[in-house]
């Protein structure tokens, strides 16, 4: 074997931790408790509540989802 299992576990770890920072916002970078603050998974990062709705509306605004309009004109 070419990798230890002591190689891979830490290899892991850091890349997970680099990628997913599980305990803070990505955000405001506020410490995430899931009773409290919420803990979202938005791609590879986890951000509170408030950032995910925040981020959601903007994103909505940029890119509205095929909403129908009910009158003409304007
Ligand atoms: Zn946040």
């Amino acid at each position: 074997m070419a990798i230890s299992g002591d190689a891979l576990a830490t290899m892991s770890l850091q890349e997970m931790l680099d990628t997913y920072q599980p305990t803070k916002c990505a955000e405001c970078g506020v410490t995430l408790h899931e009773t409290t603050t919420g803990c979202r998974t938005v791609g590879p990062k986890c951000v509170c509540s408030d950032c995910y709705f925040r981020t959601m509306s903007d994103g909505l605004e940029q890119y509205p989802i095929c909403i129908p309009r009910m009158h003409r004109g304007g």
